[in-house]
């Protein structure tokens, strides 16, 4: 059968199988048969929330089977795991990465958004800000940073979880698709899911759960089932990001993935060998003059860009 991965921890998958009827939820614990996977090489973990996989249930013991086979990959969130040295997927075959954060406690940080949003541009998915506590006052200007956000082409929601407000249209913006949602610890995702996905929520919580041997809990993502007017939406909750180390890209091809930057680049007096820092005729620096280009963006840029050349994590 096809089935649709939901979580995983220590080897031990939980997939939903696709093959059952409307409405009818069925889980099945799996194992990877053999010991590899084909397409999987070079990963901290082999599969993620959204992978489609075949699997071969065990007629013995139904509701336990082997993963076979995995689909093909349209697209893959990862963040590098320190501890690993390596890769680790978070989520696959998503529409959207919904970057969540507050405007305070904790402090709203554009430049951790900047971080996600460069690695969603990388893998092609389309991010959105999702601001929580929107009922919460801010010593910094969130409404400012916000509205150049939405200018370069990211939609901002502003939510409570706490009050309701706005997740009326998140719910409208996450139904039909898979999401997957990331940020740092406290900002409210986990209140967020509930609010969105309520009771299937703590269903496939602790049907998870159940398999957790400990160790992996704060490494694992799981993809919930999000009941909407739109039909039925699919997020991956992610665990709490403290630090995001782009992977994937080079100093020197990061512009690319700075939305508003990627039309000029190739464009300055020194071309493609320009490093958009001290150049003359650097087509980028005009446009931080200008004013087209926000100072924030340009100064995470220098900062990634550095990290990126130095290749420390
Ligand atoms: P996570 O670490 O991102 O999953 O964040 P949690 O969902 O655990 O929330 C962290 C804290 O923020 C908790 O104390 C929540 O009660 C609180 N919180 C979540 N959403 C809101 C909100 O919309 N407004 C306010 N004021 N607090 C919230
Ligand atoms: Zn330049």
């Amino acid at each position: 059968m096809t089935a649709l991965v939901v979580s995983g921890s220590n080897n031990i998958f939980i997939v939903e199988d696709l093959s059952a009827g409307d409405g009818q939820k069925r889980y099945v614990e799996c194992r990877i048969k053999g010991k590899v996977l084909k397409g999987v090489e070079g990963f901290y973990n082999p599969l993620a929330p959204g992978d489609r996989v075949e699997v071969e249930e065990d007629p013995a013991t139904p509701g336990k089977g082997q993963i076979v086979a995995l689909g093909e990959r349209k697209n893959s969130f990862v963040r590098f795991n320190q501890k690993g040295q390596s890769p680790q997927l978070l989520a696959a075959n998503v529409d959207l990465v919904l970057c969540v954060a507050s405007p305070a406690s904790p402090p709203f940080r554009p430049r951790f958004l900047d971080r996600l949003l460069v690695q969603a541009e990388y893998s092609g998915i389309q991010g959105v800000i999702v601001l929580n506590k929107c009922e919460l006052e801010s010593d910094l200007d969130v409404a400012e940073r916000l509205e150049d956000f939405n200018r370069i082409g990211y939609p901002v929601f502003r939510v409570s979880a706490r009050t309701g407000d706005g997740l009326d249209a998140l719910k409208n913006l996450v139904g039909g698709k898979f999401s997957v949602m990331v940020g740092q610890s406290g900002v409210g995702k986990s209140s967020l899911l509930n609010a969105l996905a309520g009771d299937l929520a703590l269903r496939v919580g602790e049907l998870c759960q159940k398999y957790d041997r400990g160790s992996h809990t704060t490494t694992r993502a799981t993809l919930l089932p999000v009941p909407t007017p739109e039909g039925l939406g699919w997020v991956i909750d992610t665990p709490g990001i403290r630090r995001l180390v782009p992977h994937g890209m080079g100093a020197n091809d990061l512009a690319l993935y700075f939305r508003e930057f990627a039309p000029l680049v190739g464009r300055c007096t020194f071309g493609l060998s320009c490093t958009h820092q001290t150049e003359p005729g650097c087509k980028i620096m005009e446009a931080v003059d200008a004013g087209v280009i926000h100072e924030d963006r340009y100064e995470s840029f220098l900062r990634l860009r550095d990290e990126l050349a130095q290749g420390t994590p």
